[in-house]
């Protein structure tokens, strides 16, 4: 595919990273196609929550000591899973993970999310205006709440490193809590209050809107599993059914991504951290703002047609099926903070694959010995958030410019 004027680059991996790198690839003049297995936007982006979740910089490996980690994950009710027939394949990454949950690692960890985070929804304005889809984007606020009063302190810490991050936010007790979202349970103790707190009516549908666009200017989408990704002389050749040749090919494969690593001499520690969603019918749910439980460590969103609950964060691998009774955990527990939930109708259950590296921290890099293979990938539960900022980076990279930030936290060597 090499020859034409423009410069060649396949972007493998049609998730909201893939999809809005393709895009930015194509306005910074190269002629991009875009490869996935399935049809755009039904991997882990699919069912997200649709937060861009600027305010959440705190990798999963905070507060986490051995005892800790082992206490919650063998748990019931914890919102931290680790099905027993995976402890052998995860055992490494456990011990990586473990390593992470030094204060000085959880500190630089949260210093280079919030980086990104800082520079996110600002990127997400650029590109939903480029493709005029600013309507997608909405502040509605977001509370994070406690129930337990004894859980004060917790709040008072949370405030203070949002503001050393320089991330606003207010404490609120309940009468607040009560007044700017009714829906909720009467015996909630206290909560952050983020005003600035934005989200997407649709994480689904905004993929959607990207590749309609992609493909309108001229983008090329081809339905194929990519097999192998090789450096030809100046080219890479890249093998789905057959092969074909780039100038520079662009890894987006979310939890997928080692695998085609493999073959490019490269291990990182990715694995597949899957979360769970329940989608409510909105009925005469009139819920404004998006929830979060401390406590419980999950989301409720007020999506355009649904009201939709995340949550679960369980090192399942990428093989084994949904595990029902995660969702009846989630439908427990949000009904626990919005009673009306326990006598609505669920209209999907869903379970994705997020990209998980031990720093909480993506890869966007070169390859080391590859420089035309670039990285982009391990977004962790940040994907959506860090979509557009995580395309604009790696335009920069490609045409060797300076980037917005430093990108050497994220580099694919790093471990
Ligand atoms: C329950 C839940 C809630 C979440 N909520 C939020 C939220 O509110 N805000 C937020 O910012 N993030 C959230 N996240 C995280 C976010 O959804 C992910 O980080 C993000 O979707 C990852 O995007 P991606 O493009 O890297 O991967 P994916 O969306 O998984 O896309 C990767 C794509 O690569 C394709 N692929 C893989 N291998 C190959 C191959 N060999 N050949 C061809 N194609 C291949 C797959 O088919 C897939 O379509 C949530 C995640 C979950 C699970």
């Amino acid at each position: 595919m090499s020859g034409h004027n423009k410069q060649t680059v396949a972007v493998v991996g049609a998730g909201v990273v893939g999809i809005c790198s393709a895009l930015e690839l194509q306005r910074a003049g190269y002629q991009v196609t875009l490869f996935d297995k399935t049809p755009p936007g039904e991997g882990a982006s699919y069912g997200n929550a649709g937060f861009l979740a600027r305010q959440l910089i705190s990798p999963l490996a905070e507060n986490m000591s051995v005892f800790s980690a082992i206490k919650m994950w063998i748990s019931p009710n914890s919102p931290l899973c680790l099905p027993p027939s995976q402890l052998i394949n995860l055992a490494t990454w456990l011990v990586r993970f473990m390593q992470q949950a030094s204060k000085k690692n959880i500190e630089s960890s949260k210093r280079a999310i919030n980086a990104l985070n800082e520079l996110s929804v600002e990127s997400w304005k650029r590109l939903l205006t480029d493709i005029d889809g600013l309507h997608f984007l909405h502040k509605p606020g977001y509370i994070l709440l406690w129930k337990s009063k004894n859980k004060m302190q917790d709040a008072k810490n949370e405030l203070d490193m949002m503001q050393h991050h320089g991330i606003k936010c207010k404490l609120i007790n309940s009468e607040k809590i009560k007044k700017l979202e009714p829906e909720l349970d009467e015996n909630l103790s206290h909560a952050l209050y983020f005003e600035d707190a934005y989200q997407v009516s649709d994480p689904y549908k905004l993929c959607q809107a990207i590749f309609s666009k992609f493909i309108e200017r001229g983008g090329v989408f081809a339905q194929q599993e990519v097999v192998s990704i090789k450096q030809q002389d100046d080219t890479i050749c890249l093998t789905t059914s057959k092969k074909m040749l780039f100038d520079k090919v662009v890894i987006c494969a979310g939890a997928w991504s080692k695998k085609l690593l493999n073959h490019l001499g490269l291990s990182v520690p990715l694995v597949a951290e899957r979360g769970y969603h329940v989608d409510f019918q909105k009925n005469n749910l009139n819920l404004k703002h998006l929830i979060a439980s401390a406590e419980n460590r999950f989301f409720i969103s007020p999506l355009e047609s649904s009201i939709r609950v995340v949550g679960i964060s369980e090192l399942g691998g990428l093989k084994l099926g949904a595990i029902k009774k995660r969702f009846k955990l989630l439908k427990n527990q949000s009904a626990g903070i919005i009673p009306k939930l326990r006598s609505s109708k669920h209209k999907s259950l869903w379970m994705g694959h997020r990209p998980t590296l031990p720093d909480s921290l993506p890869v966007i890099d070169c390859h080391p010995n590859h420089p035309n293979i670039m990285l982009a990938f391990g977004h962790q539960h940040l994907g959506l958030t860090q979509g557009a900022v995580t395309a604009e980076i790696l335009v920069q990279m490609m045409k060797n410019e300076k980037t917005s930030i430093d990108t050497k936290p994220y580099s694919a060597t790093r471990f």
